[in-house]
């Protein structure tokens, strides 16, 4: 090849992140700027990119788009310390915190209270969290064929790893499947969400949801990480694994749909049941009483199903939402699934 030539084919395959270049081959960690403190102290977006030589998929990995969901920053941290990555084909932009100043705050939101994960695409003039989220759109997801999104739980809430995607979308329903943990949602696009913008890109995206805010969740990080790399397996930025280690495929349930169970009373309550068990129409979840235990209520499940989600703090007021109850066709089967997740971890 001559030089002009190869000049030429260099240019093509760069990708330019921010003031960044990232070649084929190349494996860098840079910050993002994003936006500055009231001191006009800049504050940045950490990203690491990792590039094969061979081209392929581009799949971006957030996490703390929420800025107090910390699951999915140290599966992303953990990712990015496999050695196998050095055999990746195509590009991995990783990106563990998002919502910087949320994330620095512990805090899910940004300093204005908006939430970020409702200013997608986002805009050059509007709101801090419109001009972060356009950032992140036109610097990451525009330059991404797929994409993982990490979510926990909101705080004081848990929830059971679980994948949400739109399952209308061949591609994302693949993905979805591919990921491997026993439950999925196939959950509508929400106004203004990352996923949306992402769709309407054409970048396939998955959300993943597990263990609640400001926790680490050793399963869950655990689930979270092995369903990552699924899902780069599938797609074939990583070698399959040999054929003496293989484990047979997870098998994966969509729910029909979900329902939050409220409370009739106001009180303290006892949990029967817990996150990932299976109950039946008119079962007991947990039992509300007043402090001298006297009164106590029976809190009930109207359909049957598993517990995805629930309020990990035992106080509640009327209406309070408290379990979270996927239903499927056939219960059972998802049970027995999330029996042996721990055992493939
Ligand atoms: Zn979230």
């Amino acid at each position: 090849m001559n030089a002009k030539k190869g000049l030429k084919k260099e240019k093509k395959d760069a990708l330019k992140i921010g003031t960044e270049i990232i070649y084929p081959g190349e494996r860098k960690r840079f910050q993002l700027k994003a936006a500055s403190l009231y001191d006009y102290t800049a504050l940045t977006i950490p990203i690491e990119v990792i590039r094969g030589s061979e081209g392929g998929p581009k799949l971006f990995v957030s996490a703390a788009v929420h800025g107090d969901e910390l699951n999915g920053v140290e599966i992303i941290k953990r990712l990015l310390r496999r050695p196998l990555l050095k055999k990746l084909r195509g590009t991995l932009i990783a990106v563990p915190v998002v919502n910087i100043f949320g994330f620095n705050h512990k805090s899910r939101y940004l300093p204005d209270r908006r939430d970020l994960n409702r200013c997608f695409p986002g805009s050059e003039v509007g709101s801090l969290g419109a001009r972060l989220a356009r950032i992140f759109m036109k610097e990451i997801v525009s330059k991404c064929t797929h994409g993982i999104d990490f979510h926990t739980g909101a705080l004081h809430r848990s929830n059971l790893p679980q994948i949400r995607a739109c399952l209308d979308d061949p591609e994302t329903n693949k993905l979805a499947k591919g990921f491997g943990v026993p439950v999925v949602i196939n959950s509508q696009l929400r106004d203004g969400s990352l996923r949306e913008a992402a769709r309407k890109k054409r970048v396939s995206t998955l959300l993943f949801e597990g263990g609640e805010a400001l926790r680490f969740d050793e399963n869950v990080i655990k689930a979270g990480l092995r369903g990552c790399l699924s899902v780069m397996r599938n797609i074939g930025m990583i070698p399959q694994l040999t054929k003496g280690v293989s484990k047979s495929p997870n098998k994966v349930y969509v729910a029909r749909g979900s329902y939050w169970i409220r409370a009739d009373h106001s009180g303290s309550f006892h949990a029967v049941k817990k996150i990932g068990d299976m109950v039946e129409a008119g079962e007991t979840l947990a039992i509300i009483s007043d402090p001298f235990g006297s009164e106590p209520y029976e809190v009930t499940a109207k359909d049957g199903g598993i517990i995805i989600g629930m309020s990990m703090i035992p106080l509640v007021n009327q209406g309070d939402a408290m379990v979270h109850i996927a239903t499927f066709k056939n219960t059972s089967h998802v049970k027995e699934a999330l029996t042996h997740i721990d055992e493939l971890y």
